[in-house]
């Protein structure tokens, strides 16, 4: 399992509001929300970033996507919402432990940054 801070949630070495688990993904609460919700939605397996997914994982990113669109009804999401896969430097990733964020509540704007 990766040794980054999500790897560190995934093993409960460090606390989280995990609002889901099955057993390939966990949900949990962002620590620094950027919209009334702000949920990230991370695989088990420790797939570093989007590029370095293969057809291996083919059915594991769909259940990611499957799992964020639950997220979003039970949260009541009913205007949209906007899923967010930052990838590697250029992306803006920080994380370096594949993760959607699912971001609404509120009008977000277009283009980011
Ligand atoms: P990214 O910049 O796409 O890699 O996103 C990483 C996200 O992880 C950021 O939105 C952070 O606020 C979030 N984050 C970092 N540490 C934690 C943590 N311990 N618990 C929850 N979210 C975190």
């Amino acid at each position: 399992m990766s040794d980054t801070i999500f790897g560190k949630i995934i093993r409960r070495e460090i606390p989280a509001n995990i609002i889901y688990e099955d057993d390939s993904c966990l949900a949990f609460q962002d620590i620094s929300p950027q919209a009334p919700t702000h949920i990230l939605v991370i695989p088990k397996k420790p797939i570093e970033k989007l590029s370095d997914a293969t057809l291996e994982d083919k059915e594991l990113l769909g259940h990611l996507l499957l799992t964020v669109k639950n997220i979003a009804e039970q949260q009541k999401l009913k205007n949209g919402y906007r899923v967010v896969i930052n990838t590697d430097v250029d992306g803006g990733q920080t994380v370096f432990h594949l993760h959607l964020h699912l971001l609404g509540g509120r009008a977000l704007q277009w283009p980011p940054g």
